[in-house]
């Protein structure tokens, strides 16, 4: 096996979803942990802490000088290189989560054993089903009282559309919560949350009397269980996991270390290494001997009056070394990376080399987009970075007209970053911004003042939602010339309707019956 081949077949690249207080950043911290990544638990809590702290302005500025450094964890476990990249845990922040989940190839949903699937897991899923990702999926929280665990699995399977293959069943919950049975290793974990990693005691077989003398009456309980959880439930399924129809289930408690390591075992054993990327001409290879990745994340970096960004690029195809030349496709551009950043969970340091799967930060000053691709020569796109359509909206305005020059760059360039979506209505010079979250204005108010000197005033804006237009070029003519103000311009001059409310969205998509109004956008 060449040493690409090798490398390739070593690496994880995934991401953990979760609906807010799930367990997402405490799984994080476990999983870094057992990856002998970090010393001590508290760090990644630690980084979370200041990231929830408040929406005031120096606080962001200092989370995402942190969030640098934390959005790619690089460790190795095992014989695998593990690649765990950190979606933002504010709501606000969720573009980014989609766009992240675009880079991976797995996830690991985290469910709250008390409250089940919630409304953000089921965002961010529908997110990994465009791409079909593979899902593994933890139920945490098994030391409260939750809900049943079969109901839980019923859960998944009909609100999230996915089917369910236990891999470990858990014995009692709450105050009676005893440990896992691993239905594919007849092995069974006992829990002690006194114990440092959780376990207190492995055991083979279910028949084994130790299970009896450990457990009490519990022992046939989980016996009558498991029999009824073969019969009822969906056994594993490599392939169906791989194309994203079925999700192995894992139970645990992530704050006691419970389910952890069996959980990381997944990720090293079941998930799938970097598989082929789609482009606009065609599919790339992980094991193409030519370098190829696209930018995914663009992240401003501490001093924001050096516009000193970081853009994160994943590894699709061959080797990286420092000091390569490559291509930005985009503008046909030759650069040479020197100072690249790779992401070994401690702290950043600069790389030498990476493989698919990686990630790279490559600094830059504006001069990189969201979506990128950057090659050795061939003029590739890569596909499938989304945009969503934003859910609020506000008029911009700015004090001194004398201004409006620096106020439409700002703007501009703010919304190549991704965090906020520009649109210019066909009619009228009104320039309107659009985000997935409102804090996402706070920022973009004050990075104008800090960085393009230009103080904002952001007004209402009657608009409820917005629709990437597509379809018949004589419809589109017809529905811009009636309803000039409501159909816009965004950042690529692509056709937007800004919807007044959704009764106007349903009277649109009736009369223009050859248009396709889309709810996400491919960034490309
Ligand atoms: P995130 O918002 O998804 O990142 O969630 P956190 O990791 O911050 O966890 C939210 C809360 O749940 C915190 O107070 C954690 O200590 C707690 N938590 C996490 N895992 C467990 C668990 O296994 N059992 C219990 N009882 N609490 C947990």
């Amino acid at each position: 096996m060449s040493q690409l081949d090798q490398e390739i077949s070593r690496r994880r690249t995934f991401a953990i979803i979760s609906h807010p207080d799930a367990g997402k950043t405490t799984l994080t911290e476990k999983l870094l942990w057992f990856g002998g990544a970090i010393q001590v638990a508290g760090e990644v809590r630690a980084r979370k802490a200041s990231r929830h702290a408040t929406s005031d302005w120096m606080e962001l500025e200092k989370q995402r000088g942190i969030s640098v450094t934390s959005s790619v964890m690089q460790f190795p476990y095992r014989e695998c290189m593990v690649n765990l990249l950190d979606t933002p845990g504010h709501e606000d922040f969720s573009e980014d989560t989609y766009r992240t989940l675009t880079a991976v190839d797995s996830a690991t949903m985290v469910i709250d054993s008390v409250n089940g699937v919630e409304a953000q897991t089921i965002k961010l899923l529908n997110v990994c089903r465009m791409r079909d990702t593979p899902i593994l999926t933890f139920i945490n929280k098994l030391d409260r009282e939750g809900k049943e665990p079969i109901d839980l699995l019923d859960e998944i399977e009909s609100v999230l559309g996915i089917q369910c293959a236990p891999m470990t069943w858990p014995i009692g919950m709450g105050k009676r919560f005893r440990g896992v049975y691993h239905l594919y290793d007849d092995a069974i974990a006992f829990f002690d949350p006194q114990a440092e990693k959780g376990t207190a005691e492995i055991i083979q077989g279910l028949d084994n009397p130790r299970l009896d003398e450990l457990i009490g009456s519990q022992a046939d309980e989980l016996r009558m269980d498991i029999e009824l959880v073969r019969g009822a439930s969906h056994t594993f399924d490599a392939e169906a996991y791989l194309a994203g129809k079925q999700s192995p289930v894992f139970f645990g408690s992530a704050v006691n270390n419970f389910g952890v390591q069996s959980l990381l075992d997944a990720v090293v054993d079941l998930s799938p290494a970097p598989i082929a990327r789609p482009a606009v001409t065609r599919k790339v290879e992980p094991n193409e001997p030519k370098f190829s990745g696209f930018v995914f994340k663009i992240q401003a970096n501490m001093d924001p009056k050096h516009r000193d960004r970081i853009a994160f690029l994943r590894v699709c195809s061959g080797r990286f070394d420092r000091g390569m030349k490559v291509k930005q496709v985009a503008t046909g551009k030759t650069l040479s990376i020197n100072n690249a950043i790779t992401f070994m969970a401690r702290d950043r340091s600069t790389t030498d080399e990476a493989w698919p799967g990686d990630i790279i930060g490559i600094p830059n000053h504006g001069s990189i987009r969201l979506g990128e691709t950057f090659t050795e020569g061939e003029d590739l796109r890569f596909t499938g970075i989304p945009s969503f359509a934003p859910e609020h909206f506000r008029l911009a305005r700015i004090a001194n007209p004398l201004k409006i020059k620096q106020l439409q760059k700002g703007l501009q360039q703010l919304a190549e970053e991704g965090a906020t979506q520009l649109f210019r209505p066909l009619s009228g010079t009104d320039l309107i911004l659009g985000a997935v979250g409102t804090l996402q204005f706070d920022v973009v108010a004050s990075r104008l003042e800090n960085e393009y000197g230009v103080q904002v005033i952001f007004e209402s804006y009657n608009c409820s939602t917005a629709r990437w237009i597509h379809g018949d070029a004589g419809e589109l003519k017809q529905l811009s010339e009636r309803y000039s103000a409501n159909v816009a311009l965004d950042g690529a001059d692509d056709p937007v309707y800004l919807a007044p409310n959704n009764v106007y969205l349903n009277m649109v998509k009736e009369k223009y019956p050859n248009l396709r109004f889309l709810e996400a956008r491919e960034v490309i």
